[in-house]
């Protein structure tokens, strides 16, 4: 089998390949050639942490394994190391047996970037100027990064519940040459494209912040409980996401689901959009949100991608198991 260690991806891995490797695989899904298996999350009671998998198969990709990891929230200040902490292991489907072993915490990162860019992509108005932040943390940077390349926006505004983090956001905004505006929320009403990335349990971006036509993609609620924007907003908008019993079950969509205001069938799978099976946004003034709940094909895909990388510079390590 190749390993592909952690220090290694940042020299392979670009935000195009991700982008890419999770396009085909939302599209995969969605035609019912690719599927995720029951995601297993358990606090292990030592030091606080979350454990669990994230599998599927990936039958036109020919991609099967898992991602396993989670959040050990002391990892920072005790060892100096980053609290999210994950690895993928790829299995040849012909086979069973392990293909690959690679580090799996940039690539989190750039796959899920990579699953709202494809929502702007798919889903934003063609003409989008403003792109408003809901976030300013790890996530956040890495997710303005990648939006950026999907239109020709011209201004970043930006808010934050901690607003010392906005600085983090700013430098992005800098980088690429744009504007940056630190707003409130109703400040939102200005952008044609929100990207929500938090990790809050209450709702920040409420209905009346957001103004017709704009794309929203609400990325931080990836556990029950959590919740980033007003339920009544998916009630008012198109409503797309990565998968949809993840949806309901933990992504934005279950408030809206307990409140009655959606139902299931009131979802879309992005993936049914990129297939051209489904229309995507139907009336210049409709607006379009996007639930990113995160699924592990999603890391198999990238990870796929970044071991064929590696082993075509040489860099994997082969090992026998
Ligand atoms: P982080 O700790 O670096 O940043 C957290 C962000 O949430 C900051 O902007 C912080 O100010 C904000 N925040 C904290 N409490 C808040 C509150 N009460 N109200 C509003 N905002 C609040 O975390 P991160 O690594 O950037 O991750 C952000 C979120 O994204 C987490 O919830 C994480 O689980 C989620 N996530 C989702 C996916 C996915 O595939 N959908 C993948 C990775 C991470």
């Amino acid at each position: 089998m190749l390993i592909v260690p952690e220090r290694e991806i940042a020299n392979l891995m670009t935000r195009a390949a991700a982008f890419d490797a999770v396009e085909q695989v939302f599209a995969a899904m969605a035609a019912g050639d690719a599927y995720n298996f029951p995601v297993v999350r358990e606090a292990i009671g030592h030091e606080e942490a979350l454990y669990g998998f994230k599998g599927g198969f990936d039958q036109a990709g020919l991609t099967l394994g898992l991602k396993a990891g989670g959040y050990w929230p002391h990892n920072l200040e005790k060892r100096d190391l980053i609290n999210h902490q994950s690895t993928v292991f790829l299995f040849d489907p012909d086979t069973g047996k392990p293909s690959a072993m690679v580090g799996g915490n940039l690539l989190t990162a750039l796959r899920t970037a990579a699953a709202s860019s494809v929502s702007i992509k798919h889903l934003a108005p063609p003409d989008a100027k403003v792109i408003g932040m809901i976030g300013a943390g790890h996530q956040a940077t890495f997710q303005l990064r990648a939006a950026l390349e999907q239109r020709r926006f011209e201004k970043v505004i930006g808010w934050n519940y901690h607003p010392e983090m906005l600085p983090n956001i700013a430098k992005v905004a800098q980088e690429a040459g744009l504007p940056f505006e630190a707003v409130q929320l109703d400040g939102m009403v200005e952008a044609d494209v929100i990207i929500s990335i938090t990790s809050a349990f209450a709702p920040s971006l409420m209905a009346g912040h957001v103004s017709p036509g704009t794309h929203i993609a609400c990325m931080g609620t990836d556990t029950k409980g959590k919740q980033e924007v007003e339920a009544a907003l998916l009630a008012r908008s198109g409503v797309f996401t990565d998968e949809v019993a993840q949806a309901i079950s933990l992504g934005e969509a279950q408030h809206a689901i307990a409140a009655g205001l959606i139902s299931e069938g009131d979802i879309n799978q992005l993936g049914a959009v990129i297939n051209g099976t489904h229309p995507g946004r139907i009336s210049p003034d409709q607006i379009t949100l996007f639930d990113g709940t995160g699924v592990g094909l999603q890391d198999l895909a990238v990870a796929a991608a970044v071991v064929a990388l590696a082993a075509a510079k040489g860099v994997a390590i082969k090992v026998d198991i």
